[in-house]
């Protein structure tokens, strides 16, 4: 029997896990709990991968029967999931041809392109189709990465990968819940606590993170804006900023001062329910407990004014003196040689005309490829390395883009290509996308299994998975680079989605921008810098991980317009938008509409995570889904009660776009009034159109681009207003 340990980057949700797992005679057997070694480190990821229900189920995702093997052409109407088998020759001939006519027809711009993360090998690749065909109408997830884009704003760099190190003592973390979404940052953390470690969690729900921390604020959902203005206003107004730093090296301090003045803990205290105290000692310990970090995730930026929540976000640590020192927040670097994805991505064939059409760039500028030309040229000042794109810049709003699909304007979307991505399930307004969807002249979908999206596709690609071929991870914003080598060859006629864009790009007049023949040829041609083949790489340590620099700005400052740190944002301003941060009411809260408030009483907190999950994926894997069969809302048991709702028992969660079905779970950890529910849910296991809705929370949620944030054109998925009750039909 030929055994072999082959070293993989997991593929299956965002922690992109290193491991290694077992092959018998091309068989792909699992982690290879054996191949751990005794350091302490190893034994944590060990803890991580080992207590992990997707990686445990590797096996059975990569030879579940239900995956896609072969590329399929529609063959009944769009939705009715009847499929003809055809070559992937076929396939890549007739889309291209599509592709060509709706090019010279409508113009390049109207196909709009939308892909994931994880699992997925090709967001450099797609960059590069993207340039080259010459559409700016990349829909990215516009519910995550505001962050990156304000922190690159505000200083020229990322901020925002969590590097929890022996030196910090204070560690606040804002509507991020490790527990279920970040498992290896949660075993530090808990590691950390029991030592030294100060810990401020910032979340509406009493998580097995808040159980550990030593201070836990509880704000009312979608009012975390108003509590960091009242942290900002304390720190200031009892003196316990960084002097030094402030005047050395930040911009705008004395106008944030003034911004801020009137924003006392008593103020955020009525928009926040968090008594004052409470607020005062927050701002206090995290001040005075240095270093101190924050990290934040989706609960911070799915809100209604997630960019001045951010900006807070970033203006904490800047006042503080916690930017880019030993345990703070750290300005993450590029690897210094390795070719990162700017190399790859050919952004300037996307000529100036075809990046201004850009749909929902002239309303929500921060995507907008001006905003990022803005960055890019700052960043250059003070950086070795080219910024790369994907997700902070060439982002068109998806709402909008729908939105086009259905109504022509600006001008007619007619093409999509949706890579790794189930939009069905993850986006709000799920159903005005499945319209929007079903209107397109082509629709294209790659993807692992047959999901809600992949079914109004007219062709339906078939895609390997992280364990069927190599990646790269990282370099493009951080210094570490690890590597993935293809466990098994692809099954049956599954593909990297490199062959994907490679063999429609070569079809589509791009023959001489593709000449590396295989992803391990362009990953040959990344890692030459380094001296290394991916062979090599991969023989060796599978991974780099240069050493950090700090305080970098000290040799030539900050990559803003001012060379300092932005306070006061002069892009901000440039732009026509309130270069500080503000507090103002959700557009769809009680404040702003009372008979909305008086018939939706509660506030909804969707996209909660289920560590079995990956957003909407897994739901087919038995030995997952054993774990977790039913959608779950959680409710105050008081509440619940009072509601004639016991735990267990199936409830709707309506708001004023429809009603959604869920399993209540009794959760006394959060207030009367707020109910939290999973997301990504569908049923694959049923095959009627109408199980695409059944729990699905996304399809009642709203995307009216007049209620999302002003400036990123972030949708409401905190502190939406609902009401439940119980099913009575179950
Ligand atoms: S699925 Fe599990 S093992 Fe894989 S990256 Fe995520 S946490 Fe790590």
């Amino acid at each position: 029997m030929a055994k072999e340990i082959k070293k993989i980057v997991c593929g299956m949700c965002a922690s992109h896990c290193r491991y290694k797992v077992k092959v018998e005679d091309g068989l792909l057997i699992g982690y290879d709990r054996e191949g751990v070694k005794d350091s302490m480190m190893a034994q944590m990821w060990a803890r991580v991968i080992g207590g992990c229900p997707r990686a445990n189920a590797a096996a059975e995702f990569v030879y579940h029967p239900k995956r896609l093997n072969y590329p399929m052409k529609r063959a009944g109407k769009r939705g009715q999931d009847k499929w003809e088998r055809i070559t992937w020759e076929q396939a890549l001939d007739e889309i291209a041809d599509s592709l060509d006519k709706i090019r010279k027809k409508y113009g390049p711009e109207t196909l709009a392109i939308t892909s994931s993360g994880e699992q997925n090998t090709g967001e450099e690749f797609r960059m590069r189709f993207q340039s080259l065909f010459g559409t700016p109408n990349f829909l990215g997830p516009h519910s995550c990465g505001i962050g990156m884009v304000l922190s690159h704003l505000m200083s020229g760099w990322m901020i925002y990968m969590p590097a929890l190190r022996p030196e910090t003592k204070c560690f606040m973390l804002i509507g991020a819940n490790p527990h279920q979404a970040g498992p290896m940052l949660w075993n530090v953390i808990r590691e950390a606590v029991k030592v030294w470690l100060k810990l401020i969690v910032i979340d509406p729900r009493r998580t097995a993170v808040a159980e550990e921390a030593s201070l836990w604020l509880r704000p009312r959902p979608g009012s975390d804006g108003a509590l960091l203005m009242a942290m900002v206003n304390t720190i200031i107004a009892e003196g316990l900023y960084d002097k030094e730093f402030v005047e050395k090296w930040c911009y705008g301090f004395d106008k944030l001062a003034e911004r801020v003045k009137d924003f006392t803990p008593e103020k955020a205290a009525s928009i926040t329910s968090i008594p004052p105290d409470k607020i005062r000692e927050a701002a206090r310990m995290y001040a005075t407990t240095r270093p101190a970090q924050i990290f934040h995730t989706n609960g911070l930026e799915e809100q209604a004014n997630s960019t001045p929540a951010l900006q807070l976000r970033y203006i904490l640590p800047a006042i503080t003196g916690n930017i880019d020192v030993p345990g703070g927040d750290m300005m993450a670097e590029p690897h210094p040689t390795y070719r990162v994805d700017a190399e790859l991505e050919m952004r300037d064939m996307l000529s100036p005309e075809q990046r201004a059409k850009m749909i929902g760039a002239d309303r929500f500028k921060l995507y907008s490829w001006p905003v990022f030309e803005m960055v890019e040229k700052n960043a250059a000042r003070v950086r070795e390395r080219p910024l790369s794109s994907p997700w902070i810049a060439g982002t068109a709003h998806s709402p909008l883009a729908y939105r086009a699909m259905l109504s022509g304007k600006p001008y007619p979307v007619k093409a999509m290509i949706t890579l790794a991505k189930n939009q069905l399930l993850t986006l709000p307004n799920a159903l005005l996308i499945d319209s929007a969807l079903r209107k397109l002249d082509l629709h294209v979908a790659m993807d692992v299994f047959m999901t809600p999206t992949c079914k109004i596709a007219d062709y339906v690609l078939p895609a390997a998975c992280c364990f069927e071929k190599a990646s790269l991870q990282g370099g493009n914003y951080t210094l570490y680079l690890q590597g993935s080598e293809a466990a098994i060859a692809p099954l049956y006629e599954r593909r990297p989605e490199y062959y994907f864009w490679r063999e429609l790009g070569m079809r589509l007049g791009q023959e001489e921008h593709w000449p590396w023949q295989t992803l391990e040829e362009v990953y040959d041609y990344r890692l030459a810098p380094m001296g290394f083949t991916f062979r090599q790489f991969m023989d060796g340590k599978g991974y780099d991980n240069p050493p950090s620099r700090e305080r970098k700005y000290e040799s030539k400052g900050f990559g803003t317009p001012t060379g300092k740190f932005e306070l006061y944002s002069t892009i901000l301003e440039r732009l026509g938008y309130d270069p500080l941060p503000y507090w103002e009411q959700p557009r769809l809260g009680p404040s702003q509409d009372a008979e909305l408030a008086k018939k939706y009483p509660m506030s909804l907190i969707a996209g909660a995570r289920n560590r079995r999950f990956y957003h909407s994926q897994g739901r087919q894997v038995q030995s997952v889904r054993r774990g977790s069969p039913d959608p779950i809302a959680q409710l105050n048991p008081d509440k619940a009660e009072s509601l004639g709702i016991d735990d267990g028992d199936w409830m709707l969660v309506e708001t004023r776009m429809g009603r959604a079905e869920f399993k209540c779970q009794y959760f006394p950890g959060i207030a009367h009034d707020v109910v939290v529910a999973e997301h990504g849910w569908w049923f694959p296991e049923d095959t009627s159109p109408e199980s695409t809705w059944r729990s699905n929370i996304n399809a009642v949620l709203d995307d009216d681009p007049d209620i999302c944030d002003r400036v990123s054109g972030n949708y409401i998925l905190r502190g939406y207003p609902c009401r439940v009750y119980k099913d009575k039909e179950k």
